[in-house]
């Protein structure tokens, strides 16, 4: 759905103009892996998918909601009544940016929303994050607050993890936040220092695929509970602040002072795919962009093997892909599910394509969503153009 549906829907629901449009995108991770809770890089870019909320501001406390893609009417709440997980539903991810303006002294006084999304939900592609960043924006601009960027993103990033009640690291909201179109994004994550780096896959006759495998095991939460308890333990153990502290060429020893076999796995797959980053943004700065394609499925083999969250699906795009000639390829977000990235040829992208289709139909698998990512802008306004 576009900004002018977008807009339409606004004018029926709420019988007047918006105020303003927006958009922000969801993302999807380039490399970098489970490093973000422990202050290590990631690298994601901007997807074309987008969250576009039609925006106008109120005075009378009151924060009206809807989202075209969720059946009911507009959902009606007071500001001076929203309370950290108390809302299970997707208003509760609006609803905690508007909180998280206010909890941070912003003059917030209410809004009209109304959105849609082509962000694919639950698929590991930050559709959550595309819902907070619109919405960060629209008010930052409409309030005139002059926060930058990265501060949205931090707020978003607390009203995810506050609010809603979900443990994020920062990565979702900054790509969806500041990457540029054309770029990825090298992102620190412990001071949020941001690098852009030219990822112009087309003009090099490449393509990213995105094959979203539409599974999402149930366990995941727990799972990235545990795996963020072990790498803090390592941290711990280790002496240092987070797992970002051990350099790459400390880490033959760093396992050597950890007696846990399953913490060693994790701190081993966090301090080498910090280095994978790292070779990466050398890669793609030298114009050798084929060579990233190695390190992907590099770092595929170690979320496998030892941080343990990927799952059969996502293995059987990876080993097919590269099997029928792709130049890398890796799950991208948490795992368990989701969605992974396969790096290709121009000429490959149909037969390799194909290939991952029919290993699903072979396993008896749903067919999975496979579609080009090619890298977009950030979040921004739309009007008035539209
Ligand atoms: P991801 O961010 O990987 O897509 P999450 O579980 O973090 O998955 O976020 C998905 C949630 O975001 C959905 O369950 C829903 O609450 C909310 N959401 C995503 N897209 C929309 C939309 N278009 N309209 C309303 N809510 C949405
Ligand atoms: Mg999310």
């Amino acid at each position: 759905m576009g900004a002018v549906e977008v807009r339409d829907g606004f004018v029926a629901l709420y019988g007047a103009a918006p105020d303003g449009i927006w958009s922000a995108p969801g993302r999807v991770n380039l490399i970098g892996e489970h490093t973000d809770y422990n202050d290590g890089f990631v690298m994601p870019f901007a997807l074309p998918h987008t969250a576009v909320a039609a925006v106008s501001r109120r005075t009378d406390g009151v924060l009206r909601l809807h989202s075209a893609d969720i059946s009911g009417d507009a959902v009606e709440l007071r500001l001076d009544e929203l309370r950290p997980e108390s809302d299970k539903e997707w208003t509760a991810y609006v609803a905690g940016v508007v909180w998280a303006l206010r909890e941070a002294g912003h003059p917030v006084t209410g809004a009209d929303i109304h959105l849609a999304s082509t962000v694919p939900s639950g698929g590991g592609l930050s559709s959550s994050a595309a819902l907070e960043v619109v919405v960060a924006l629209a008010l930052n601009d409409l309030y005139e607050l002059g926060l930058e960027r990265w501060q949205l993103a931090r707020l978003c990033q607390r009203a995810e993890n506050v609010y809603v009640g979900a443990p994020t690291g920062i990565m979702d909201q900054t790509a969806s936040a500041c990457c540029e179109d054309g770029h990825a994004l090298f992102l620190d994550t412990r001071d949020l220092a941001q690098k852009q780096i030219p990822f112009d896959l087309a003009a090099e006759g490449m393509r990213l695929l995105v094959v979203d495998t539409r599974v999402k095991h149930a366990h995941n939460e727990g799972e990235y509970g545990k795996r963020r308890a072990g790498c803090e333990q390592g941290a711990a153990q280790l002496g240092v602040d987070a797992l970002r502290d051990i350099p790459h060429d400390g880490l033959d020893e760093a396992l050597a002072r950890l007696d846990d076999e399953e913490v060693r796995r994790l701190v081993r797959h966090v301090v080498t795919e910090n280095r994978r980053v790292e070779r990466v943004v050398a890669l793609l700065e030298a114009g050798d962009t084929r060579a990233i394609g190695p390190v992907l499925s590099e770092g595929h083999a170690s979320l496998r093997d030892d941080f343990q969250v990927s799952c059969r699906e996502l293995d059987l795009v990876v080993d097919t892909a590269v099997a029928a000639g792709a130049l890398g390829a890796r799950m991208t977000g948490g795992g368990f599910g989701g969605s992974a990235i396969v790096l290709v040829e121009a000429a490959d992208v149909a037969a390799i394509g194909k290939a991952v289709e029919e290993a699903f139909a072979a396993a008896g698998l749903t067919a999975p969503r496979v579609f080009e990512a090619v890298p977009s802008p950030g979040a921004r306004r739309l009007d008035p153009a539209v």
